[in-house]
């Protein structure tokens, strides 16, 4: 009873908790030698009124060997000690010659020996006993059958005994007695003896059973201890695949290790993994095989029979013995030959289920005869749900994987998105109002200063500069941030500087930490030394793709720069570089307009400048002289309405000659137009060039003038010395003395004034030829113009009804000059013939002379036409006559007195006011320029 409830306890214990068993069997193995001494006791007790003194000391000593049993139980390490130190126990008080321990397997099919014993030694040949319980007839089987002791007196002669056991140990006489354990016989002890038949004692057979009873506890305590133990480590194989079900996020090492842990645990040589639907081809995954084992083919796999029927049968297949099992006889699983083939004659094979459905099987393949135990059932179950677990996890993970990095993708875009979206916006916003500022200044120095302000203001940082490439050099035009005024100007060569690499690169420079990612290259920075930690560098490259130069941002701090940063910086240096340009452009129009200013203002020419609208835009200072019209009058108006004159040229002529009244004046304009075109090709504007050929026009109008007047000057004393002669030579008898005389004296005059046209003729062509002769005496000019005077008077005089008065108003001193008498007289009598020629009503010609200081000055004076302003200059030029009908000179005399006047070291001019005369006054050097003698 005691017994019974302490195995249970034990067993109990034992089985549903592993971690406290260890306490608990060191507590209930003294608790059962306690147990049993009492019950011995009692025992004893109760004999020892009416028992023999013998028997009691025999019961002593029973007593004493069961205690000591009892307690070397206890010490027993495993099954074998157990089983000697109960068969030993056995010999020595039953007085055996032999005993030995058979086992009985799970199914009671079979007994094999463990331990057998005789004279304190093992009987070697007991262990390989092996007794078929159900098929061969023996004691053990009996003693299995009848849970019953079982005596046999004459072992040889008995058919129920096992001969083979009997004969070998050479027994006589026999007892079996089965070890009931819990569930089942788990074992039989056999004993005997050698020397003599015998039969056994009710006592002797209590105390076998007490012995017995005492193995059978131990055995199953530690078989429990074993299968606990066995358990526990499959439990503990289960729980770490498991954990890695759980952990392992590479489903083949995962597998690998399932697989070599239960070959391990199952003690089997070959354990793999199919994965595939029932009836499909189901290949092999994986596969844990022992060395020297051939593996699965593809091709054997399909015949794998006993993975198949766990498949089809979605349980588990334990197939002790391929060749024979008749599970395997239905073909369709796939035979037995592959199996055989591979070596294996017990498989064990469990499906892999996961929520319900099969998707593989997990198997297990030995070379020997097994029976698969309900641990290695379970076992094999355990694993096959936690591959299930792991396979599943696997595609979850993996499906998972992908989806979770879909979605992180996304996230990690929508999220950067998002930022950069913000970033964009920010930026662009600042990118925006900076170009209005780069657009805004008109110079290069301005546009860097905004660059850089702006460079900073947009990533935020704490300084920028602006290198511009000079050559083989970076200088510094433009810095933001404190401490770097200093910097401007400073020159860093391209080849040995980190915004050199910039240059050579053309790409962005992003260092977010200059100490580690640059380390000594960071002393080339231009800035180094000033604190800065991170830096964006960008190429400022133009439309052109040329590199003007650098534009680089600083920030104190360690910093990660921004794709988008970097990007915006870039865009910022483009905006720059464009500004740039414009402002070089500016600078260079500039130039050049001022250039054309000055080229159009210096020009003799009128340069006039017309859009496409034909309204003018350009007037220059030469248009403004030329045609008397101020710019601000001209501009804004069409070219037509401001000069009053179409201006549209006749067909094909580019060059043509216009008139247009200046005042009262007409005012002759060679007019010259050519076309502007923008760079389309379309007609822009025009720009006309005007010349005044006023005089040019006049002179050629004077010289056809000359012409015709030089014939009639040269016809009409040609005429008359012609006609006077012809007579006399004709006629001449027909005349007296006085009136040939006459006749010679006109023709005498006649040649003379015909000599006079010639020489003045000759001296145009000599003054023209710069080779006109003066010979120059100190002379009485006052002589000079009495003379003058004196034969203009007489002449008057001689003319009817000349109203003429003469004047000579010398001072009384000698008025004397260094002159050629000759000049002198011919320039005074052409100023006062003119005299008398522009004053037709008359009136008094008088000739002033005087002395002035280091001069004589004389003065001939009119009271008639006048001359008008603007012609008071023309006047002196050669061919000039004005259009007045009282004109019918060559336009050679005053020509001619300049040419002689300036020829003597003197001047002329003309004072005059129209209407009341004019006065032309010369001045004479008084005395000669004194010689320097060489
Ligand atoms: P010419 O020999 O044909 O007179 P001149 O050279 O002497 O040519 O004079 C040129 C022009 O100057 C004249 O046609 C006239 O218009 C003007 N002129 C010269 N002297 C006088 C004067 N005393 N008063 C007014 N006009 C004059």
């Amino acid at each position: 009873m005691v017994l019974s409830d302490i195995t249970r306890l034990i067993q109990l214990a034992g089985l549903s908790d592993a971690a406290i068993f260890d306490g608990v069997l060191e507590t209930l193995a003294l608790a059962l030698g306690v147990a049993l001494a009492l019950h011995l006791l009692l025992d004893i007790f109760v004999l020892r009124g009416r028992r023999r003194a013998g028997e009691l000391a025999v019961r002593e000593h029973q007593l004493a060997a069961v205690a000591e049993l009892s307690s070397a139980l206890t010490l027993a390490g495993d099954r074998e000690s157990i089983a000697r130190t109960v068969l030993d126990t056995l010999n020595d008080l039953v007085d055996f010659d032999f005993s030995g321990l058979l086992l009985v397997n799970e199914d009671g099919s079979e007994a094999s020996g463990l331990i057998g014993r005789a004279a304190g030694t093992d009987v070697d040949w007991f262990p390989s006993t092996r007794l078929d319980l159900e098929n061969e007839m023996s004691g053990v089987r009996r003693a299995v059958e009848t849970r019953a002791l079982f005596t046999v007196e004459d072992a040889p002669g008995s058919p129920e005994v096992s001969a083979e056991l009997v004969e070998r140990a050479g027994l006589k006489s026999l007892v079996f007695f089965p070890l009931e354990g819990e569930r089942r016989i788990v074992g039989v002890l056999a004993a005997g003896s050698t020397g003599e038949f015998r039969a056994f004692r009710p006592e002797q057979l209590s105390l076998m059973r007490m012995l017995a009873a005492e193995g059978t506890l131990a055995l199953e305590r530690m078989e429990s201890v074993s299968a606990l133990e066995r358990g526990l480590e499959r439990e503990r194989l289960v729980a770490e695949i498991s954990r890695r079900v759980r952990a392992e996020l590479d489903i083949d090492r995962l597998i690998d290790a399932a697989l070599a842990e239960t070959a391990k645990a199952l003690d089997v040589e070959r354990c793999f993994i199919r994965l595939g639907n029932p009836g499909s081809a189901a290949p092999l995954r994986a596969e844990w095989r022992r060395e020297g084992i051939k593996p699965i083919t593809a091709s054997a796999t399909p015949f794998l029979s006993v993975s198949n029927l766990a498949l089809r049968e979605r349980k588990t297949a334990a197939i002790a013995d391929v060749e024979n099992d008749p599970q395997l006889d239905d073909d369709s699983l796939g035979g037995r030959e592959a199996l055989l083939e591979l070596g294996s004659r017990a498989v064990l094979s469990a499906p892999i289920i996961l929520f319900e459905s099969v998707i593989g099987a997990l198997a297990a393949h030995t070379s020997a005869l097994r029976r698969w135990s309900n641990d290695d059932i379970a076992f094999i179950e355990a694993i096959a749900r936690e591959l299930g677990i792991a396979l599943h996890t696997a595609g979850l993970i993996e499906e998972n994987k992908r989806q979770l990095e879909e979605q992180n993708a996304l996230l990690v875009a929508t999220e950067a998105m998002t930022n950069e979206l913000e970033l964009d916006s920010v930026l662009a916003l600042k990118l925006a109002g900076g170009r209005a500022e780069l657009v805004g200044p008109s110079s290069s120095k301005q546009v860097m200063k905004a660059a850089v302000h702006q460079a900073t203001q947009l990533l935020e940082g704490d300084a920028a500069l602006m290198l511009e490439l000079e050559a083989n050099e970076l200088v510094v035009r433009a810095s933001e941030g404190e401490g770097l005024e200093e910097m401007y100007a400073r020159r860093f060569p391209v080849a040995v500087s980190l915004a050199g690499d910039l240059v050579h690169s053309r790409e962005p420079l992003v260092i977010e930490d200059l100490a580690r990612d640059e380390g000594p290259l960071g002393a080339l920075d231009p800035v180094v030394g000033h604190g800065f930690k991170a830096l964006i560098g960008v190429p400022v490259i133009g439309l052109d793709d040329a590199l003007s130069g650098v534009l680089i941002v600083y920030s104190r701090r360690v910093r990660a720069w921004r794709l988008k940063e970097i990007e915006a910086l870039v865009t910022l240096a483009a905006n720059s570089a464009s500004a740039l340009a414009n402002a070089a452009l500016y600078l260079r129009v500039s130039l050049e307009r001022e250039q054309s200013l000055a080229i159009l203002s210096s020009v003799a020419d009128g340069i006039v400048a017309v859009d496409r609208a034909g309204r003018i835009v350009l007037w220059n200072a030469a248009a403004e002289r030329i045609t008397g019209i101020a710019s601000s009058e001209a501009l804004g108006r069409p070219l037509s309405e401001v000069l009053r004159h179409e201006m549209e040229a006749p067909d094909g002529v580019g060059e043509r000659a216009i008139s247009i009244r200046r005042g009262e004046r007409e005012l002759w304009l060679e007019v010259a137009e050519a076309v502007m075109r923008d760079p389309g090709g379309q007609i822009a504007g025009k720009i006309y060039t005007l010349r005044d050929v006023s005089a040019d026009r006049f002179v050629e109008q004077a010289k056809s003038d000359f012409v015709s007047s030089i014939s009639h000057e040269l016809r009409a004393p040609l005429t008359s010395i012609y006609g006077f002669a012809e007579t006399l030579l004709r006629r001449g008898e027909l005349f007296d003395d006085v009136q040939r005389r006459t006749f010679l004296s006109y023709i005498a005059s006649e040649s003379e004034r015909l000599t006079g046209i010639v020489d003045a003729l000759l001296d145009v062509a000599e003054l023209d030829a710069g080779d006109l002769q003066v010979e120059l005496a100190t002379i009485d000019v006052g002589n000079v113009v009495r003379e003058v005077v004196e034969s203009a008077r007489s002449e008057s005089e001689s003319v009817q009804g000349d109203e003429h008065s003469f004047v000579a108003d010398l001072s009384d001193e000698p008025l004397s000059a260094e002159a050629d008498r000759d000049k002198l007289r011919r320039v005074l009598v052409n100023l006062v013939d003119n005299a008398v020629k522009f004053s037709p009503g008359g009136g008094t010609v008088s000739v002033v002379g005087q002395k002035r200081s280091g001069a004589v000055e004389l003065r001939v004076r009119d009271e008639g036409v006048g001359i008008p302003e603007e012609e008071r200059e023309r006047i002196f030029r050669k061919f000039y006559r004005s259009s007045s009908v009282l004109s019918g000179g060559t336009g050679l005399g005053l020509f001619i007195s300049r040419g002689l006047v300036t020829a003597m070291g003197g001047r002329i001019w003309v004072e005059s006011v129209e209407g009341e005369g004019s006065t032309f006054a010369l001045e004479l050097p008084f005395e000669r320029e004194p010689v320097v003698e060489e």
